[in-house]
């Protein structure tokens, strides 16, 4: 699966997903294929929910709910009896992440939850040596630019793909208070941009935002006899 965010224990009293992004096949529906023999639903990642999850809220700080799924798919009164138990929990953070930030209108969020957006690039055609040549290949979400217009506290830049220098525009107009980046982690052949790329949009973020790092690696298809793995 994705390495998951450091220090974050994830909980899913939702869960399921049908923006069948490519990369999340070897990742999140891999695991929750593991639940077949107690979950259908979960077993094919079909958005469900798991009400007897809503007191088994974990014991941490930091929590990411809803991690296997995205909410752009949960009835509402799904998602608000899951915001009503989040509420209760005042002295932890609750992580909300979507690939339709539109979803975040439909709500009341306490203030204990940060809204995240997944932002893997800002183009829709790819020139890399991956066979994937446009967003639409690798998943039915809403395409990228349409995701940036949306308020939010956080945003990931993972699995990231090819990407131009707009990107930083997008991102100062949004003022995420810290961004997630990081590489496919499941060998997925996505349009990967070089890590030298990668690693001049990190320092560019930095000058404006926290930047939190995944898997900083080179691309897949670049020629590195030294693999340079750069962990958080
Ligand atoms: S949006 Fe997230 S949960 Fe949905 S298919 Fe893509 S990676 Fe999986």
């Amino acid at each position: 699966m994705n390495r998951m965010y450091e220090g974050v224990k994830t909980w899913n009293p939702y869960v399921g997903c049908k923006f069948d992004c490519v990369y999340c096949k070897p990742s999140f529906q891999r695991q929750a294929k593991r639940r077949k023999k107690w979950c259908e639903l979960c077993y094919r990642y079909k958005p469900h929910f798991h009400p007897e999850r809503l007191n088994r809220v974990p014991n941490a700080k930091v929590i990411f709910a809803c991690a296997y799924g995205d909410i752009a798919y949960a009835k509402v009164e799904w998602v608000e009896q899951i915001l009503d138990v989040i509420e209760q929990h005042e002295n932890k953070t609750f992580y909300i992440q979507t690939k339709n930030p539109s979803v975040f209108e439909l709500y009341y969020f306490p203030s204990n939850v940060m809204l995240g957006v997944t932002i893997e690039t800002n183009l829709t055609e790819f020139n890399t040596p991956s066979k994937f040549k446009s967003y639409a290949e690798i998943s039915k979400a809403p395409e990228p630019w349409v995701r940036a217009l949306k308020y939010m506290n956080y945003v990931t830049i993972e699995p990231i793909l090819d990407f131009d220098f707009e990107i930083v525009r997008w991102l100062r107009r949004i003022k995420p208070e810290f961004v997630y980046i990081g590489y496919d982690n499941h060998n997925c052949k996505l349009p990967e941009p070089p890590l030298e790329k990668t690693l001049a949009l990190i320092e560019e973020l930095k000058k404006f935002t926290e930047v939190r790092l995944k898997t900083i690696r080179p691309a897949w298809w670049e020629d590195s006899p030294n693999k340079l793995r750069v962990r958080p």
